[in-house]
């Protein structure tokens, strides 16, 4: 026993190798994964130094690396000067400027392609328009669109000319939006009539208005796409079409060239853990890891197609939607709509018909679809694919398996991608054709970022029956700046703990004897059983790995005995069952948890729902079920969850 650190109870023995093929033709061999980790740990300024120099087109030079006099607000490359969307767009025109840069599908199914030079067009417009209307550098503009391409346009505009985007996800309500906006200050607000999801119209100008009336007194300006075609009002002085704003703008716009340490975007974290945090991101460094990490992590050539599903409202979508492959000079696919409409079979319809090479999606999505069964993939052509990934959640390995087998045709690595909304960029992930995968493991860190797991105390744990905290040891470069407008929440955050030696993820990790990690899962959800200290994800696989379930959560509730008892919530693949043989199902999987990881795992309560409460971005709310477990009062805002009915349900049987 030891109650400083958690215990590892899952042993998942399968172990992948990348084709020869693949890694013949890889970005990074094996090799080079040993020449770039061997360089980091001799010379890390200096890594990070020729990797911004070598992936980045600076205006001015920098001759500073890293500044650490005002940690833990590090700061990279100081001196230099740079512009995001030059790094994006410009570099790319005398060489590709004819090359799609992004290919959109609406939900009804209407596809529009745009070229570098066609985006680039664009891009400059909207930023001549934002200057227009009295924006510059340093002003925060709010984006609350649909996943559209003019929401990367949006974006980009915002880089061109200096202004700090902040994208609030456009199926975040009127509440949120406000919230946002009058945090980051805003001057401007970006939207559009409407987006459309799973056959339904999203009003975002109605909920821009709501957002607005009688608050968020700093918007002087609402620039509004005409998208779904729905009615709106516009108010005069304050509201314009983006139609005629951008009329009769010039197709090139000379960009602001600012300091690395310049803000790109701020970006709220969902906010699953009380008032939304705005992350705020550096320009270059953001930009560096960005780039790096697509080319490095998903192999990215000239020839891919590559398909990131993360809405921009995500960090997912700023990273590798935005900015990475476009700054890799990629060819992206951008999708608004739903993953099941019409049918379970939308995604690989699209792999099929746009020749998606590159395939990137969450575990929420994976188990989603999984539920549907192997038919449906089955009737794609998914030759095409070369490589998957995988982001937002631990994947269960058996979840894994599937997507492995039934989408990879058992042909394709699996970049897991362990990353977060204050790191910037992927951290620990395998690089396809270097480094061997495990189902269930984000393996290896990238060349030059420094993970560990350590106690209580801070101190490493180095075997392998045990885990604890992630950290990270030394600054990177996409690292966050601070949370915007309060730089004391930012270093009780993610520094003090630890002295503000490391920076601490907020997730539980342990790592096995090649030194790959597993995440565990959050450290706030740590399981406490008869003193035994357990991550959700371990349990969570063991349910995952029954024939008959789909998703499960776990959380701990008050035991007199054990201190805590695990309590499941499981989804079926069929139909939730009731009565006597729900009892019965919940008994045999009560015993094969029980017999997969040791009765100290095997949970006292097993209820099924249709269900789990997910956030917009779908990842499982375990906060809230631990109150339904508990039998406790939720006293938080559901209106963010993505399915807030769920939670009636669950009650019900509480
Ligand atoms: P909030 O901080 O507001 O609660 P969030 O943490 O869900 O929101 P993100 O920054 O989008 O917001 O998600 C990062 C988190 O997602 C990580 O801290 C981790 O818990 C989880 N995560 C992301 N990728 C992986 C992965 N590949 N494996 C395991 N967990 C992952
Ligand atoms: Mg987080």
């Amino acid at each position: 026993m030891n109650d400083k650190s958690l215990e590892s109870i899952l042993h998942e023995p399968r172990v992948f190798n990348p084709a020869a093929a693949f890694t013949a033709a890889a970005r990074i061999s094996p090799a080079d994964y040993e020449r770039l980790a061997a360089e980091a740990a001799r010379d890390y300024e200096g890594y990070w130094a020729r990797l911004a120099r070598e992936t980045l087109d600076w205006q001015r030079p920098f001759t500073t690396v890293l500044d650490s006099s005002q940690a833990p607000n590090y700061r990279w490359f100081t001196d230099g000067r740079l512009n995001a969307s030059v790094n994006c767009l410009d570099v790319h025109l005398a060489e590709r400027g004819g090359k799609t840069a992004i290919v959109f599908e609406s939900e009804p199914g209407e596809v529009r392609r745009l070229s570098y030079r066609e985006l680039t067009a664009a891009v400059c417009r909207l930023a001549n328009a934002l200057q227009a209307q009295g924006i510059g550098a340093g002003d925060r503009v709010v984006i609350y669109l649909p996943m559209v391409p003019e929401a990367v346009v949006a974006m980009q505009a915002c880089a061109r000319i200096g202004a700090v985007h902040s994208v609030v996800f456009g199926g975040f309500s009127a509440k949120s939006l406000r919230e946002r906006i009058e945090d980051a200050g805003a001057r401007l607000v970006i939207t559009a009539d409407g987006g459309r999801r799973a056959g339904r119209l999203v009003e975002l100008k109605a909920a821009t208005d709501e957002a607005l009336a009688g608050s968020c007194p700093t918007v002087e300006k609402v620039i509004v796409l005409r998208h779904a075609g729905n009615a709106v009002a516009m108010q005069a002085g304050r509201d314009l079409w983006w139609s005629d704003a951008t009329a009769g703008q010039p197709e090139s716009c000379a960009p602001a060239v600012v300091d690395a340490e310049h803000p790109l975007f701020l970006l709220y974290t969902s906010g699953s853990t009380g008032r939304p945090k705005g992350i705020q991101h550096a320009t270059g460094g953001f930009l560096l890891g960005a780039k790096l990490t697509s080319q490095w992590i998903f192999d990215l050539r000239d020839s891919d197609v590559f398909w990131c599903t993360a809405d921009v409202g995500w960090v997912t979508g700023h990273t590798y939607v935005a900015y990475g492959p476009l700054a890799a000079g990629a060819t992206i696919v951008m999708y608004e709509g739903a993953p099941v409409h019409p049918d379970a079979g939308r995604f690989w319809s699209i792999c099929e018909r746009h020749g998606v090479t590159i395939f990137y999606t969450a575990p929420t999505a994976i188990r989603a679809l999984m539920k549907f069964g192997d038919v449906i993939p089955a009737q794609y052509d998914l030759s095409k694919l070369r490589l998957l990934g995988t982001v937002g959640e631990p994947i269960n390995p058996e979840a894994w398996i599937w997507y492995h087998k039934h989408i990879g045709r058992e042909r394709c690595p699996i970049v897991d991608t362990w990353w977060q909304t204050e790191t910037g960029a992927t951290m620990i992930a395998p690089l396809p054709g270097a480094i061997a995968t495990k189902p269930g493991s984000c393996t290896r860190p990238i060349p030059g970022i420094d993970a560990a797991v350590v106690d209580e105390d801070g101190r490493e744990i180095t075997d392998v029956e045990h885990g604890g905290y992630l950290v990270i040891r030394k600054p990177w470069p996409s690292m966050l700046r601070t949370i915007w407008g309060d730089n004391a929440r930012y270093i009780r955050t993610y520094w003090e703990k630890f002295g503000g030696r490391y920076y601490v993820a907020g997730d539980t990790a342990h790592r096995d004897d090649d030194g790959y990690f597993w995440v565990m899962g959050r450290a706030d959800d740590v399981l406490k059983v008869s003193g035994h200290r357990l991550g959700t994800m371990e349990v969570e696989s063991a349910f995952v790995a029954h024939p008959r379930v789909a998703e499960t959560a776990v959380v701990g509730r008050p035991h007199d005995v054990k201190g805590e008892a695990i309590c499941a919530f499981v989804v079926l693949k069929g139909e939730r069952p009731t009565g006597a043989a729900a009892e019965q199902l919940a008994g045999e999987l009560r015993d094969w948890v029980g017999h997969e990881l040791g009765a100290i795992a095997k949970p006292d309560d097993v209820r099924f729902a249709d269900n789990l409460p997910k956030t917009r971005s779908g990842k499982i709310m375990r906060r809230l079920l631990r109150a339904v477990a508990r039998g406790e009062e939720i006293t938080e805002d559901v209106s963010t969850l993505e399915n807030p009915a769920i939670i009636e349900q669950l009650r019900g049987k509480a």
